[in-house]
């Protein structure tokens, strides 16, 4: 668990952060999700539509005229990479193309000088917030359990879960190796390289998997950064340790200690450094995806939100709790691209997101206190129309499907619009989490969509990047702390 020096490094950076924030008064907002679930794009979009004047109605302290300036400002964390901001928004205004996705780490300062709504407030006029938004992989939050698991613990839970269900078959290269190689014998380097490259393959198939299985720790096995080819990353859980203490020089004691050292050097301070500053976190999750792959992808979800919310809130089981950081007092879970339904639609992709917390929460007995739920797109790339179909209004969306994509066997250049039908969400949210009779499964039509055009209109004034409801989880993420 969190050593002593960790809990001291903590209340006294706790204490730091308190002084600065005396001066310079700071939220630290998380942006997480798995792998393409749309933190870049979220981020991008959010930080224009503050800088731009974005239509933001929800946001209260902007609607009612009472913030006077935004900037961005250097970050205080020298250390950290800067969220590519400028890049990412060339690429959605000016190019017409999705930016690089998260790899890593960054983070982005950027502050609003506002005027308080009391008049208590208003005697410290003005206020000044600033938000460093702190981007992470959510993979990365799957690490955390391994601080409680020694190298046995996390090698038989690896192993028992690679034997069974359809894990089984992707794993089985990786175990028939495993099973090849004796772990009292002399430690080998290339040993250990050809069993991690193998345990890698198998992470990764089951990652690439279409049935969405979710990621396994450790986390940078597949996505290494600057990691890549180190000791720490060259290890594996062995099948059939041996009873006791494990042999000096041994393969086993080997890929103990390396096992030990990616706690130390890559788990370890993500925890201190990062994840136990945030206070507030978003957590986006591709709900529109798993509904399409089918009811095992939509348990595997509720099955990784409950692990990411297990890091965010104390539940009953207990295992993490002496890891969640009890300063998060927020937290958004957002179903994100809604773009992808018209708008009649939403309040069911909501309900889905709703049922799939619920799930999350009851199944690691976790309490929903401060947990929001809602359906957003950070970029709005399609717009609402009606089209006659057999005398019925059928609502549909217009977007530019991406060069490349193919609906109903033609396939466009990324220039030309179109209208489609995206489908409907059952009425019923569990209906999707249960494996249906025969053909009757749920399918939406998915497209891929350029990002949408935006005008730029005279006088150097840009306009912002449409959305849905950013606004709304702005407000509830950090709304009270300008009041
Ligand atoms: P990350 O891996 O979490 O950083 O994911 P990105 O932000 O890079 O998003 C992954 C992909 O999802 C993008 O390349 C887009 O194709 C798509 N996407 C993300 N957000 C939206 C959205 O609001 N609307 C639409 N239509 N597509 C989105």
């Amino acid at each position: 668990l969190t050593t002593l020096t960790d809990e001291a490094l903590l209340a006294l950076d706790t204490l730091a952060g308190r002084a600065a924030g005396l001066v310079n008064p700071s939220v630290r907002l998380g942006v997480t999700g798995l792998s393409r679930a749309g933190k870049t794009v979220f981020i991008s979009s959010l930080v224009h539509n503050l800088l731009n004047g974005g239509r933001l109605p929800l946001f209260e302290a902007v609607r009612s005229g009472r913030v006077s300036k935004i900037r961005l400002e250097p970050q205080p964390d020298d250390a950290v990479p800067r969220f590519q901001y400028e890049d990412h928004i060339r690429a959605l205004v000016a190019d017409r193309v999705w930016p690089e996705s998260t790899r890593a780490i960054s983070q982005l300062r950027i502050t609003l000088d506002y005027e308080s709504a009391s008049g208590w407030g208003r005697l410290f006029s003005p206020g000044r917030l600033s938000i460093d938004i702190v981007d992470y992989p959510g993979e990365w939050l799957l690490d955390l359990p391994l601080l409680s698991q020694d190298f046995r613990a996390f090698s038989e839970t690896t192993v028992a879960l690679a034997r069974s269900g359809i894990r089984a078959e992707l794993a089985r290269d990786w175990l028939a190796l495993s099973a090849t190689v004796d772990p009292a014998a002399d430690a080998q380097e290339a040993t250990a390289r050809s069993l991690s490259e193998a345990f890698t393959a198998y992470l990764r198939a089951c990652k690439a998997d279409e049935r969405s299985l979710s990621t396994l720790p450790p986390g940078r096995f597949l996505m290494p950064g600057d990691l890549e080819g180190s000791p720490a990353l060259t290890f594996a859980p062995l099948p059939g340790l041996p009873e006791g203490r494990l042999e000096k020089g041994s393969l086993a004691a080997m890929m103990e200690r390396r096992y030990e050292a990616y706690k130390t050097h890559v788990v370890r301070p993500f925890f201190r450094e990062h994840f136990a500053r945030l206070d507030r976190q978003i957590v986006l999750i591709d709900a529109l995806q798993a509904i399409n792959r089918g009811p095992e992808a939509v348990r595997d979800l509720e099955r990784a939100l409950g692990d990411v919310l297990a890091c965010f809130r104390s539940g009953t089981n207990g295992f993490l709790s002496s890891l969640v950081t009890r300063r998060i007092d927020r937290v958004v879970i957002a179903a994100t691209k809604a773009d992808h339904l018209h708008h009649e639609s939403h309040p069911r992709l909501e309900a889905v997101t709703r049922r799939l917390v619920e799930r999350a929460i009851e199944r690691i007995g976790l309490s929903g206190a401060g947990i929001e739920v809602m359906a957003l797109a950070s970029v709005r790339a399609t717009r609402e129309a009606t089209v006659k179909h057999d005398g019925h209004d059928l609502p549909v969306i217009v977007g530019t499907p991406m060069a490349g994509e193919t609906i109903d066997g033609e396939t466009f250049d990324g220039e030309r619009k179109t209208a489609i039908f995206p489908g409907d969400l059952p009425e019923d949210p569990d209906s999707l989490f249960e494996d249906p009779e025969s053909d009757s499964r749920h399918t939406l039509n998915f497209v891929r969509f350029r990002p949408p055009h935006i005008e730029e209109t005279g006088g150097g004034l840009k306009l912002s990047v449409p959305h849905i409801r950013l606004d709304r989880a702005l407000q509830y993420l950090i709304g009270d702390r300008l009041a």
